[in-house]
C-alpha cells in the first residue's frame, strides 16, 4: 500500500502511488497549455514508472512542460513507461525527448480486421522482442477468428524502439 495524492489540472488528472521501491506516475488526459510541471511533485525512487494508458493528445505547451518533469524524473530514478496509448506513442515517435532516460515496457497499437472491427493491442517489449526489432508488428487474432492487420506504418510506428538495448 503506498501514499497516493493525485495533481489536477484542467484537462489532465496525475495520480501519484508511492512507495518505498517504486513510485508510480498514472497520467490521464490532454498534455495541453493547462499542465504545469512545476506543480508536479518529484519523487526520488529506485524505480520510477509511468503509466500513459490514458494520455490523450500533446500539444505544443503542453509536450514543452512534458520534457522538463520527465528530464527531472530521468534524474532520480529508473524511469519506465508502462501502456503508453497510441497518442502517447505517436509523440513519443515525433520527439525522442518525450522520453528523457526512460524506456518503453509496454504499449498499445492500433490494429483492424477485415470484419470491420478495430482493436488497440496492448504489447509488451519483452515478449515480442524479436518481432519488434524488425519493425514487424505481433501477430494477433480478432475475435472473429481472422489475423489482425495492423493500422498504421510500422517502420514509424515502431521507431522508438530501434534504439533498445540488445540483451545478451
Ligand atoms: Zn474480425
Amino acid at each position: 500500500m503506498g501514499d497516493k495524492k493525485s495533481v489536477n489540472f484542467h484537462n489532465l488528472t496525475i495520480e501519484i502511488d508511492d512507495s518505498p521501491k517504486a513510485v508510480h506516475y498514472s497520467i490521464v488526459g490532454e498534455i495541453d497549455e493547462n499542465f504545469r510541471q512545476k506543480e508536479v511533485p518529484r519523487i526520488s525512487r529506485e524505480n520510477i514508472h509511468l503509466h500513459l494508458k490514458d494520455v490523450g493528445n500533446f500539444n505544443s505547451c503542453g509536450i514543452r512542460e512534458w520534457i522538463q518533469l520527465i528530464g527531472d524524473l530521468s534524474k532520480l530514478g529508473s524511469l519506465s513507461f508502462h501502456e503508453c496509448s497510441v497518442s502517447a506513442i505517436d509523440q513519443i515517435n515525433m520527439v525522442p525527448s518525450s522520453l528523457g532516460s526512460g524506456v518503453v515496457e509496454s504499449f498499445y497499437a492500433p490494429y483492424y480486421c477485415q470484419c470491420g472491427q478495430e482493436h488497440t493491442k496492448l504489447i509488451v517489449v519483452n515478449e515480442h522482442e524479436k518481432a519488434l526489432r524488425k519493425l514487424t508488428a505481433p501477430s494477433f487474432t480478432c475475435s472473429c477468428g481472422r489475423i489482425l492487420e495492423f493500422d498504421a506504418l510500422e517502420e514509424s510506428y515502431f521507431q522508438f524502439l530501434v534504439a533498445l538495448p540488445r540483451a545478451g
